[in-house]
Parts: structure tokens; sequence; C-alpha cells
């Protein structure tokens, strides 16, 4: 037996490891401080009624025998393909149904819709970045080329003639940046994409934070996307679905490479490799979608960003350079006095308690930067921008 060699070319990650340890380890010398975390990339809010209600409802429906469900769809149930459809439609983007792809999570997609591209291929990632598009790229071995993001850029690369690829990952609103790209931006993909024959990846999993009308939450709102673009969706941030399980990919019925319709390869790829989401959970990410679930949900996410909000303005007022924080849980922001992201860390934990992301963890781009996220309590963010206000002053 031999093993996929590629595994022994993943870097290894101690990012969020090296953090644990350190914050353990500060706890321990200093038990009457009280630590605040702004490194957590989870979501913090309970989910929301509507789709408790739903839940439950279900599991006792499955405990009924005209209610049980055995094996569903693969690709999911109408009652929530429906739904998704609706919500595209809100914003000018058709979908058929069988364009919409329940899945488990975006990560779990985002890695196994390799299975449909050659190893042959090239991609582009962009760096800073999730890193999730690097390993599964790894582990199969693509060549990668990185796209340099970076504060020239603002953290939102754009294409140029001289980068040809085959693969391009574009994640808006972004993690770690929090940058968002607007229409005319993300057209200079399509284009690019559609001129050399490349296919865009577009994870949308922080759609939900934007909130300005005219910035795109979907890669479908530009013209031409329907042409060379895959999106990725998840119920994670959105509903607080990051311990439930539920995301959605859209493979639309126009992207034919070689003959071979991508829609179609997905479908087998998921109807042979994947049984579906429960019931129970898609009758909870349905209720997303009621009326009083988008009432409910909005409210968590104007908490976090409201959040967002008290950081961004603490580090305008301190003239510090920063990305994300309005469209986005994610504030990026340049570290003081020319530290590197695990200096300004250390010296985040030990002067004033504060735990944040050093920028470095997510590429070579993210030296010298960091992230906060805001996705802790109201109480928490304000405290920790007041020992913020202590230190940059
Ligand atoms: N995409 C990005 C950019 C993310 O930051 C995350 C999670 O943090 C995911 C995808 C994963 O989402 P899910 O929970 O749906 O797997």
């Amino acid at each position: 037996m031999k093993i996929n060699e590629n595994y022994k070319k993943l870097a290894q990650s101690y990012l969020f490891s090296t953090i644990a340890k350190k914050v353990n380890e500060f706890s321990k010398n200093n038990p009457d401080k009280k630590i605040i975390r702004l490194g957590i990339g989870d979501v913090t809010k309970p989910l929301c009624k509507s789709t408790v209600d739903a839940m439950a409802a279900a599991v006792q429906e499955m405990g009924t025998p005209e209610g049980f469900h055995g094996y569903g769809p693969e690709q999911g149930y109408d009652f929530l393909k429906e739904k998704i459809q609706n919500y595209y439609l809100k914003r000018n983007v058709k979908l058929e149904l069988d364009e919409i792809f329940i899945s488990d999570g975006a990560k779990s997609d985002l890695g196994n819709i390799l299975d449909l591209f050659s190893k042959d291929n090239t991609v582009l990632i962009p760096d800073p970045v999730y890193p999730v598009y690097v390993d599964t790229n790894t582990m199969q071995d693509r060549k990668i080329i990185f796209l340099e993001a970076n504060q020239a850029n603002d953290f939102l690369p754009m294409p140029d003639d001289n980068i040809k690829a085959d693969i391009v990952y574009l994640c808006s609103p972004n993690n770690p940046t929090g940058a968002v790209y607007n229409k005319e931006q993300l057209k200079k993909w399509v284009d690019w994409a559609l001129k050399n024959k490349a296919v865009i990846l577009f994870d949308a999993a922080y759609e939900c934070f934007i909130g300005d009308d005219n910035l795109p939450r979907s890669i479908f709102e530009i013209e031409g996307a329907r042409d060379c673009a895959i999106e990725f969706c998840s119920f994670s941030k959105t509903a607080g679905f990051t311990g439930t399980r539920c995301g959605y990919t859209i493979v639309v019925k126009n992207l034919v490479f070689d003959e071979m319709s991508l829609n179609k390869m997905w479908l087998r790829r998921q109807t042979t490799k994947f049984n579906g989401v429960p019931y129970i959970v898609q009758r909870g990410a349905e209720a997303v979608f009621s009326e009083k679930g988008q009432v409910e949900i909005k409210e968590n996410i104007d908490y976090y960003k409201r959040n967002a909000f008290v950081i961004a303005e603490t580090l305008k007022k301190h003239n510090i350079w920063f990305t994300g924080g309005i469209h986005s849980p994610y504030i990026w922001m340049q570290c003081p006095n020319n530290m590197t992201s695990w200096e300004f860390f250390d010296f985040l934990l030990e002067n004033v308690a504060v735990v944040g992301t050093p920028g470095s963890g997510f590429g070579k781009n993210g030296e010298g930067f960091f992230r906060l996220t805001a996705f802790g309590t109201y109480e928490g963010t304000k405290e920790a921008m007041e020992r913020f206000d202590t230190i940059l002053s």
C-alpha cells in the first residue's frame, strides 16, 4: 500500500494551537486578569427560535410512521431548494431547482468540488486566505499560484492578462480580511475567467453581512457568471449553523467543458459519495427563510455587526489602517509600530489581555496584520476596545 504522498506536503498549521498555548500560559500566570477573545471564527449566538421550532417539529414527525424520512434526495429536499431559489430571485438571480445542491456546509463542498477537475489544472488562490483552498489542492497535488492581496490593492486582488490559471478562488466578504468586492471588480474577474476558459469558485459564506444593496452577495448577480462560476454558501454564519451543518452549492447548467456538464458531474459525484443532509436539519434551514426566521437571524447578524462597528470606530480613532468591519464580521488591521503579527499578538495579550489572530497564519501577505472578529459579546467587545484605547493612545 502506498499512501497519498501529497499529505506530506501539507504545511502544519500551528496557528490555533499556538494561540491556545500562549493564552493558557498567560491565564495560568495571571489568574486575576479577564481575557477577552476577539479571535474566534465561530458564531456565539444560539439558533433562532424559528429554526429550533422547525427542527423540534421535524423530530416529532420522524417518530411517526407517516412522517418518517429515510434516505432523502442526495442533492436536498425541494422544500429547502425552493426557498433558496426565491432568496436568489429577490436579487434577480434565476436558478433552476436542480442547479441548487444542499450540503452539510461550505467547507465540505469547497474541498469536494475538486473531484470534478483535472489534477493538471493550475489554481489561483489569494494570499492571505481561508486555508481550506490551499490544503485541498495540495492534497491533490495541483499547481497553486498565489494571488497577491495586500494593502496596495485593499486586499482585493484583481486579474491581469499575465495571470494564466484554470481555477480561481474568490471569497467575498472575505475571511480573513473582511474586504468585499464590488460589482465592477467582480465583473473584471468574470471577464477574465471567460477569456481564459477558467472557473471561478466563489465562496459566499459571509454574504449575509452585506448591508449595501449595491454590493453583490452572489457572483451570479454579475453578467457572464453563469458561464464561468460555481457558488458556495452556508447557513453557518447566516443562521448559526456552524454546529448544525447545512449549506448549499450552486452549479448552473451553462457550465459545459469538454462536452461535460459540471452540473451533471456534480450530481453524479454527490449521488455517489454523499447521502444528503438530515431531514431535520433541512427543515431547520428552511425556517430561516420564513418571515419570522428572517427577522430573527437579522437580529443576530446586526448584533455581530454592531460589535464590528465598535472595533472599526476604535481603529479609525487611532488612525490604524484596516479592511472589513462594515459588511463583514472580520476586521483586518495593520499592526501598529511595524510590529509583526505575532509581536502584536503577544503585546495585546500581555498588556490588555485581548486575544486576536495573527495575520501571518493566513499566508505570507498576512504578516504585519491582525484579524479581529465580531463574534464575541457586545460587552466584551466594548471592553476590549476600551483597553485598546489605553494602549493605542
Ligand atoms: N468559507 C469560509 C471563507 C469560511 O470562513 C468558512 C468557515 O469559517 C467556511 C467556508 C466554512 O463554512 P461551513 O461551516 O459552511 O463549512
